[in-house]
Order: C-alpha cells, then structure tokens, then sequence
C-alpha cells in the first residue's frame, strides 16, 4: 500500500473522522506532535523569510492541513502548501527512481492516467495541458512535446513537475472544504497552542509585507494584486503574466531594481534572465517599451480576477484601473 510509504493520500485528508481519530489518538501522539512542531517551525522560519521542508508521513500531514485551516492565516496556508508540494516532489522523484510501483500506484489513487513501460512515461494531452501553464521553461511548452498516439512522452523531471501542481490544486480544494467549526472541535484540546501560533504569525506576517518603493499599491488592479501575492507565497507565474507585471510596474514608476527584488521570491528565480526581461520589457535592451496588454486579453488567458470589482467594469485596461483609482482619491 502506497499509504505505508507515501505521506499523501487525498481520501484520507479529506475525511474529518481520519483527522479526528489521528489527532485525538491516546495511543499514538506522534503524530500530532510532529504536526504541530511542523507548523511552528515554518512560522519561525517566516520570519527570516527561511524555507521549511520537511517530509511529513500520512497522518501528520492530514493534521497539519487541517490544523493549517483552523489557524486561518492566508500566508501562512500559502507558505504551508508551498513546503509540502516541494517535499511532494521531491518524493515523487525518490519514488520513479527506487520504487516506480508505487509511483504509478499514488497516480491511480490520485486518479491520473499514467503509462510507463521500459522507463518511458507517458501522460494525456489534456492532463499536460491542465498544468503546464503555470510552469516556466520551454520544455514545458507544447510545441516541443514528443508524442505517440495521443499521450505525451515526459521524462521524470517534467511528470514530477506536472504533478507537484496537480498536488497544489488536489490540496487547495481539500483546504477549501475543510469546515473550520469541525476542525475546532477536532483541535480543541490544542486550542490555546494554535492560538498562541496564530498570534505569532500574525506578528511576523506584519513585519514581512513586501515593501512596494513609491508606488500606490492601494490603487492596483486585481490582477496585479494576484500577480503579487503570487510572487510574496513563491509561486511560479505564467509567462503572460509575468510580462503584465513587469509593463504595469515600469509603467507606474517603479525601477528596474525594485522589480527584479520582487521576483526573488518565485521559486525558478534566476537573476539573469529576470534582469534580461526585465530589461527587453522596459526598453533597455529592446529599445520598445512594452505597455501591459488590454484586460481583454488578460481574460482569455485567464489571468483577469475582477471577481465583482465594480471598477473592472468600467475600464479595458488595467493601468486605466490605476489611473481611476488614483484620480478619484487626489
Ligand atoms: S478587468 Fe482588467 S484590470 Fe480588472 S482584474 Fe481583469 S484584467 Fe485586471
């Protein structure tokens, strides 16, 4: 079973009996303590903006997801998943090398079609294309995929990239169904210990927010904000999104310098790639300053999130937000 050896099983952290039985057990409190020193270390870290990886076994990463839930902390839930899907990959990783079983093993369960036969692993167009969007890198664009009777063939790096991001949507929409009530019963003899958590968190989050120079962050889009918050929890952006970033802050103002400090925080960083397209988008090396693109565009690729802002339905374009907002508050 794929569960003695690997910490993620979406049937099980779903299910609040599991949580309940796991966290409340007199037998073994391994569990719940290793839970809860998990969590208090990725905020210690936090605050010296450090990483905190460690591989959880199955039930101390049902309690801490829920427990995650209950301290309610959008950051920290961020920080919390980020940790996890890398110590997923890594682990998926471990496991196509020594133990190829039970990596298809964990993609049946996770309800992924996966084919391998004599090393080659081959995956469905529409799962490849689900998730290539939000990783960076040409080997993940479709034009450069081989293919063999409508499957894409992947090597080990690729299958485990694709899956760390299925891992982060399979664990938000688990996250988001989670009933906080229930998980405070579940955690209520811990109660004071993850209040005294939260308030720590909360202490540090107020000191770590990004500093954004000169320019009026008030006043941005939400889709700028999206983009942002991003960034600040270390996730990958799409390509489109990146470029929007990049020519709606140059647009405003901001330097060059600030704008490569903000994408430190994504997790395939590399400082001279980021300062080359930086520079290409704000006309150092292209001699064209590149404006962001229209919010019509922005919607097709899925990279608009207006949600009811009364505002993004009066404008096409999202500096024309920022200039309305600044307007109407001078
Ligand atoms: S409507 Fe335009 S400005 Fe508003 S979130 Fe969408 S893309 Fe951004």
């Amino acid at each position: 079973m794929i569960t003695d050896k690997f910490f993620v099983d979406y049937d099980y952290v779903s299910s609040p009996e599991n949580i309940n039985t796991a966290a409340n057990s007199l037998s073994d409190r391994k569990p719940m303590l290793l839970a809860l020193e998990y969590i208090k270390n990725i905020v210690k870290k936090y605050a010296d903006k450090n990483r905190y990886n460690q591989v959880l076994d199955l039930k101390s990463f049902g309690i801490a997801l829920w427990m995650i839930k209950l301290i309610n902390q959008r950051n920290l839930t961020s920080r919390f998943i980020i940790e996890q899907r890398d110590v997923f990959e890594n682990e998926i990783l471990r496991l196509i090398k020594n133990d190829i079983e039970s990596f298809i093993d964990y993609c049946h369960r996770a309800k992924i079609n996966v084919f391998v036969s004599n090393n080659i692993i081959k995956i469905p167009f529409n799962f490849f294309i689900t998730y290539n969007k939000k990783i960076s890198g040409f080997k993940y664009r479709l034009i450069y995929q081989k293919m063999e009777n409508g499957l894409i063939i992947v090597d080990e790096g690729q299958i485990a990239h694709l899956l760390r991001e299925n891992f982060v949507e399979k664990i938000n929409i688990i996250y988001n169904s989670i009933n906080i009530d229930q998980a405070a019963q579940i955690f209520k003899s811990y109660q004071s210990e993850i209040n005294l958590i939260r308030d720590e968190f909360i202490k540090i989050n107020a000191k770590n927010e990004m500093k954004l120079g000169d320019v009026d962050f008030t006043k941005f889009p939400p889709c700028i904000i999206e983009y942002l918050n991003e960034i600040r929890d270390n996730q990958n952006l799409p390509h489109l999104a990146r470029f929007t970033l990049v020519s709606f802050l140059h647009s405003i103002g901001m330097s060059n310098a600030d704008m490569i400090n903000i994408f430190r925080n994504v997790p395939d960083f590399n400082e001279k790639m980021t300062t080359y397209q930086v520079e290409h988008i704000t006309g150092i090396i292209s001699g064209t300053e590149y404006s962001p693109p229209k919010c019509v565009t922005l919607r097709s690729n899925h990279l608009c999130y207006m949600d009811d802002d009364p505002l993004c339905r009066k404008i096409n374009h999202p500096l024309e937000y920022y200039k309305k907002k600044k307007f109407r508050k001078s």
